[in-house]
């Protein structure tokens, strides 16, 4: 769960999430039958989860935009997806342009919450992007204040 919820707002909520609980799978199927009513159901199940984790990182990549890469989706060894990551660019700090790293790291802080069911390294991620953003504010109100300065100056 997330608990930074005050700005945990997922910008996008898959609508093809499964409802409901995926069906009731009894594991230690070292005796599965080809074709038996045990195999069906482990097979919905297999692709009720890797539906679910491609959603969850579709939500991630879409919101990523350019600063996202390639989802990759992880098995184990019957073939269940148990996890998968879009890897994400956080650029850095850029003291000339703090304009554009604000976008950036909001982008960023976004695409970690952009699922309707962040992990844990998801919202590691967005507060991490979120203290950039702090960093970026900072530098971006400096810049302000000196402009100000210096229209004071010549007008
Ligand atoms: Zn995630």
């Amino acid at each position: 769960m997330c608990h930074q919820s005050l700005w945990a707002r997922p910008i996008l909520n898959p609508s093809n999430q499964p409802s409901g609980q995926p069906a009731p799978v009894q594991f230690g199927f070292q005796s599965m039958k080809a074709k038996g009513p045990d195999q069906a159901a482990f097979e919905q199940f297999k692709s009720q989860r890797y539906a679910e984790i491609l959603s969850h990182e579709q939500a991630h990549q879409s919101a990523a935009g350019s600063l996202g890469g390639g989802i990759h989706i992880d098995f184990d060894s019957n073939g269940v997806a148990v996890g998968g990551h879009v890897p994400i660019q956080i650029p850095p700090l850029d003291s000339k342009n703090p304009e554009a790293s604000y976008k950036s790291y909001c982008q960023v802080r976004n695409a970690a919450l952009a699922p309707g069911d962040p992990s844990g390294q998801d919202c590691a991620v967005a507060s991490k992007a979120q203290a950039l953003m702090g960093q970026a504010q900072v530098l971006m109100a400096r810049k302000k204040q000196k402009s100000q300065k210096e229209t004071e100056v010549t007008s």
